[in-house]
């Protein structure tokens, strides 16, 4: 299908999120609707944002939202010049426990995925900095390094960089997530990041059934090179569209993430083996696990659901007087 891309415009780009019980934010900013990154596992097509609203995406041309994530891209043309407008306005934040205040760039594009977006995301992070906030960006793409007022921003310590390197392997990830940059040169960009002094985290997420303790050991010794403050966790998760997605990218051990009892089992054994492997490298204090609510109906790690829900991170943010409401 070719690429559907359009301008829209949006309101407040300071988006409330269920990121919170993720420990990454309290309030979410995307300058686009969509992701041609298009990523076979991605669950983003799955969340309300998407699936509630088929028949505005369908006016847009779009026939299915969720089976057709990749090949769509709404721009939110306006997104700085409104929060600018909503900056000036704005007199309270929320700040939970878990979410620290924290905005972050982005849930449901990738805030680099293209030049424009890239310099739209630099828009946002200068206000939000200048406004005194505390900013998390979350990307596959190493293209700020081309941005050099950016990589300047990003020095800021009210700022933490992170990408999502679930693997090391590039066949594996072309495989899963074509259209990506390749781990290789994430990982090649953070590692950049760290000798610029900027703070850095992880997000190993997802990562494949087959993934096993020596298999994490290889990846947190590449990953804390770049030393970063937190490493985020979580394994492929069916949800919505993306197991249909993953098996016709041909990825055969898709179902044994469809079926809950398989998906439960393997969650469980991945969480050990990471234990172990991170506590053999004395790293374990940095790994943060998004261990899934829906384990409790599996009965599998159940008082540790409760224990990581909502739990801070180990970062460390700059000790700014934040207005909470
Ligand atoms: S980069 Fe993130 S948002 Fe984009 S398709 Fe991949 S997983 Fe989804």
């Amino acid at each position: 299908m070719a690429m559907i891309i359009q301008d829209t415009t949006i309101k407040n780009p300071l988006g409330k999120t269920g990121l919170v019980s993720k420990s990454l934010c309290d309030l979410v900013i995307n300058p686009a609707m969509g992701c041609p990154h298009g990523c076979s596992f991605c669950y983003v097509p799955s969340t309300p944002i998407i699936r509630m609203n088929g028949s505005a995406f369908r006016k847009s041309g779009v026939e299915d939202a969720m089976a057709d994530w990749g090949s769509y891209l709404f721009y939110r043309e306006n997104t700085v010049e409104a929060l600018r407008e909503t900056l000036s306005r704005k007199r309270t934040w929320p700040q939970t426990l878990s979410g620290r205040g924290v905005v972050m760039m982005s849930s449901t594009t990738d805030p680099f995925i293209n030049k424009r977006i890239g310099l739209m995301t630099e828009g946002c992070v200068t206000l939000l900095l200048e406004a005194n906030r505390r900013v998390r960006i979350l990307t596959r793409s190493p293209s700020w390094m081309r941005l050099p007022e950016t990589v300047e921003l990003m020095q800021d310590p009210n700022l933490s960089l992170g990408m999502s390197i679930p693997t090391l392997d590039d066949d594996l990830s072309r495989q899963l997530e074509p259209k990506a940059p390749r781990p290789s040169d994430r990982l090649r960009a953070m590692k950049f990041a760290h000798s610029q002094g900027i703070r850095t985290y992880v997000a190993i997420a997802p990562t494949v059934p087959m993934m096993d303790k020596e298999g994490f050991k290889r990846l947190l010794s590449e990953l804390m090179l770049f030393n970063p403050e937190v490493m985020f966790w979580e394994p492929i998760n069916a949800r919505g569209s993306n197991g249909d997605r993953m098996m016709q990218a041909g990825i055969d051990w898709a179902a044994s993430v469809r079926d809950r009892k398989t998906w439960a089992e393997n969650f469980e054994r991945q969480w050990g083996e990471l234990r172990t492997a991170a506590e053999d490298l004395g790293v374990l204090e940095r790994i943060h696990p998004w261990l899934d609510s829906a384990l409790i109906k599996e009965g599998k790690l159940v008082e540790e659901v409760h224990y990581w829900k909502s739990r801070p991170t180990v970062e460390k943010w700059p000790n700014l007087v934040l207005p909470e409401n």
